[in-house]
């Protein structure tokens, strides 16, 4: 796990200080859709959901500069697949450089050039769901394990059997 920069720590606390002042919350989680690509037996996120009514970029930053958040944490369903995911990372992030903002994926979508997109966008650390998609947690984990090994594979989703992240793995990432 990346350290967190000395210069955002304080402002992580700065801010935190004020919101806890103001009663505002330290962090808030962003569900940014409900579809996915897995179908993990305890979720009830699974599959492919109508987005046309997800929240759009300008909602998120209506959001944000509402309650100030120092940690924001973005989940689904699956993010990656909205395309406007890094559109949504750069709503989320203020000019003072916070919130200092948490991925929650499966990687089944990622790409070297994604990652790199969402880093530049505001991502501070990166893709806590690898946890999630550890070997033998449902369907993310064998997505896991697909991505480790760097192979490409038939799934039960026609988003996974296209997964471009099958060859390129949470390892590699994490030498970027
Ligand atoms: S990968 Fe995550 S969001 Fe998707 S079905 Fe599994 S647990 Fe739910």
């Amino acid at each position: 796990m990346r350290k967190v920069p000395l210069g955002q720590s304080l402002q992580i606390i700065r801010q935190g200080s004020l919101n806890w002042r103001a009663g505002r919350p330290i962090v808030v989680s962003f569900e940014v859709t409900d579809a996915c690509t897995c179908f993990c037996k305890h979720c009830d996120h699974g599959g492919l959901r109508d987005m046309s009514r997800d929240m759009k970029p300008a909602d998120y930053r209506r959001y944000m500069e509402e309650l100030k958040p120092v940690v924001v944490q973005v989940s689904g369903g699956e993010p990656l697949m909205r395309e406007d995911l890094s559109d949504v990372i750069r709503a989320i992030r203020q000019p003072n450089g916070l919130p200092f903002t948490i991925l929650v994926s499966n990687w089944s979508l990622m790409t070297e050039a994604r990652y790199l997109d969402l880093r530049h966008a505001g991502v501070g650390q990166r893709l806590g769901d690898c946890q999630l998609g550890r070997p033998g947690k449902g369907h993310a984990g064998s997505l896991f394990a697909v991505a480790e090994r760097g192979v490409n594979q038939p799934h039960r989703t026609p988003h996974a059997a296209n997964s471009s992240a099958a060859g390129w793995p949470c390892s590699k990432a994490s030498r970027i």
